[in-house]
């Protein structure tokens, strides 16, 4: 039986991983906050995702900081769909994210709530704001708005409808709401400065008129409030402390200030702006992930080739992994692209904890071993875990017709290619030592099979004689192997940074996807469930499909390979320093050498 993978699906309690994270700005402000008594000590954050796809591990990194700060200062954490543009929303995508961010570690309690909610709270305020005279109902066509709003270093046209009075505008505001007039015929705008040389201050919409179904509401309203006017206020409404928002909303932030400013809200929340997560090999935004399902670039955006979260999890890659990958990478002010190699690192470094070991050969060559007894079958107990006892072991059994990975023999080899070829003497892994003796090919002239012999003495996989030989390969009993299927995948773009180029889908990855369907596993995963993880000795992680394995049917997905690109990159970084040093240690003991002969000569 295999053991099931143990579980690592909650995020840290607060005095654990939480509290070793690295220290950055945002750390900074609260600590300062916190001491200055600014929100009596609290600390709220929200995490706004809008329902309009599914989350990506750019998204994880907003998920890690905001709940991951609530937890570390001992504050909470709320779920906040910001569902205030009901022609792209869907509770296919509300359902999917809760998923999300549990499978990720974390939960919101009894906190979750969607800006709908504050719809009429969230008129109110318009009404208040137009009361104020600070909000009025503007006439303008979205094409005469926009012209209106000017452009950089050129200031914006007053509205004609701006100083509407505000009898006018209520009435209007009101006849908005009951429905009377068209989409895009009139818009509710803030009153602030046509001439702000920040283009957001230029009489920002609050409100246009959408007549279409909202997930929740139903048709209860056809008036709909823009991003910056509900996102802060939903902020303020909630009591948050400390809002964090991507870099792109910088330019928003003295709106967001504008509208505390002049609202009567009780709370008042403060932004702060992080740098999004861009990875290499990839993209992350929700419309150019959609993009890839409905051309048909993948299979949906639960393919394992998507940085989509329910793609890495269908892929095999723990929460904990993408938990790890997060506070790696750190939270910083600068945009930067954070190499794939980094987040295939800290998957394998989860999953080498993880992952009991087992045998199942790729490609399969038939190997026959010509001295063993025809009918016997001998069981080898081997542990899943090199340096883990208590993952226990299985027994696998040997006979006298095995597989073995074609790739891992070669006629005529290079003295350096330490595996299989003819004369040549190889250890099966904990069973025993075998010598090929003969090679057959089919009418083609490929290789169908090997001849192999099997020295009795060296059960276990050791010679008595302490001979030794260079290579162990894996193997896996014919008459017992499970039939399988395994899907390998790469990078699912070519380039390094797709969106650099002029068609950012050009530089898709053709060949991200590899089915091999005659692969062969050994019996002790007949019982495996969907999900389950493994390391196939010397190929790298893998976990059973949760959607098209079956119990007569296998499916495994290469998580990852075991080559570790980011530990060679590390080592190399390592090695130039080192040899930096030395240079220069060489270097001042020339000088040093020099300074003396030079001393020496002079004193003569
Ligand atoms: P996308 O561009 O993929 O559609 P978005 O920012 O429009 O992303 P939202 O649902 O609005 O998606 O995002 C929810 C939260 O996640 C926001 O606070 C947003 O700033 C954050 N977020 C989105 N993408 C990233 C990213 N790449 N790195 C870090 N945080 C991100
Ligand atoms: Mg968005």
């Amino acid at each position: 039986m295999a053991p099931s993978n143990p579980k690592n699906d909650k995020a840290p309690e607060i005095g654990e991983e939480a509290a070793g994270a690295p220290t950055h700005f945002i750390k900074e402000i609260i600590e300062a906050d916190n001491t200055s008594g600014k929100h009596d000590g609290r600390v709220a954050t929200r995490f706004p995702p809008e329902p309009n796809g599914y989350l990506h591990i750019g998204h994880a990194k907003s998920i890690c900081l905001n709940f991951g700060l609530a937890a570390e200062f001992g504050g909470t954490c709320n779920l906040r769909f910001d569902d205030t543009n009901p022609s792209k929303e869907e509770v296919e995508y509300v359902n999917a994210i809760m998923a999300d961010v549990r499978w990720l570690g974390y939960d919101w309690d009894h906190r979750l709530y969607y800006s709908s909610d504050y719809f009429d709270k969230l008129y109110e305020l318009a009404v208040g704001l137009i009361n104020k005279g600070k909000a009025y109902v503007c006439d303008l066509s979205a094409e005469e708005g926009r012209k209106g709003r000017g452009a950089f270093g050129k200031p914006g046209t007053n509205s004609p409808f701006r100083d509407r009075g505000v009898e006018e505008n209520l009435d209007l505001f009101g006849r908005m709401r009951a429905g009377e007039f068209d989409e895009g015929s009139r818009v509710l705008r803030a009153k602030i400065d046509m001439a702000a040389p920040n283009m957001n201050l230029r009489d920002p919409t609050l409100y246009r008129i959408l007549k279409a179904e909202h997930h929740r509401t139903g048709d209860k309203w056809c008036i709909y409030p823009t991003y910056d006017f509900a996102h802060g206020q939903s902020d303020a409404l909630e009591a948050i402390t400390h809002s964090l928002c991507t870099l792109e909303f910088e330019n928003h932030r003295p709106l967001y200030d504008w509208f505390l400013d002049n609202l009567d809200v009780e709370h008042r929340p403060r932004q702060i702006e992080f740098a999004k997560l861009n990875l290499s090999y990839t993209v992350l935004s929700k419309r150019r992930l959609l993009e890839m399902v409905t051309d048909d670039f993948v299979s949906g955006w639960d393919d394992p080739r998507m940085p989509t979260l329910v793609g890495l999890r269908r892929r095999g890659i723990p929460a904990a992994a993408i938990r790890n990958f997060c506070d790696r990478v750190g939270v910083a002010k600068r945009e930067g692209v954070v190499d794939i190699t980094l987040l295939e690192h800290a998957i394998r470094e989860e999953l080498n904890e993880t992952s009991p070991r087992v045998m199942g050969v790729l490609r399969p060559l038939k190997v026959v071993i010509e001295n063993y007894p025809e009918d016997q079958v001998e069981e080898f107990d081997c542990p899943y875990h090199p340096v883990k006892p208590e993952m226990g072991t299985r027994k696998v059994p040997f006979s006298r017709v095995l597989y073995i990975e074609r790739g891992d023999f070669m006629e005529n080899a290079p003295k350096k290619f330490y595996r299989l070829d003819v004369g040549r003497e190889v250890r099966l892994r904990y069973a025993y030592l075998i010598t090929c003796t003969d090679v057959i090919k089919d009418e083609a002239g490929e290789i169908i099979e090997l001849r192999c012999s099997y020295d009795p003495d060296t059960r276990g996989g050791n010679a008595p004689d302490g001979r030794k030989v260079k290579s162990t390969m894996h193997w896996v009993s014919v008459p017992h192997a499970l039939g399988a299927q395994v899907r390998l995948y790469d990078r699912l773009f070519g380039a390094q940074n797709p969106l650099e180029g002029d068609d950012w889908k050009a530089s898709f990855n053709a060949d991200s996807l590899e089915v091999l369907t005659d692969c062969a596993v050994e019996p002790s995963l007949a019982s495996a469930e969907a999900g389950f993880q493994v390391q196939f000795e010397r190929q790298g992680y893998f976990c059973v499909d949760t959607v098209d394995s079956a119990p007569d049917k296998l499916v495994f997905n290469r998580t990852v390979s075991l080559r570790d690109a980011w530990a060679k990159i590390q080592k190399a970084q390592q090695q130039n320093q080192a040899s930096q040093k030395k240079n220069k240690q060489k270097n001042k003991n020339k000088q040093k050498n020099k300074n003396k002969q030079q001393n020496k000569q002079e004193s003569k």
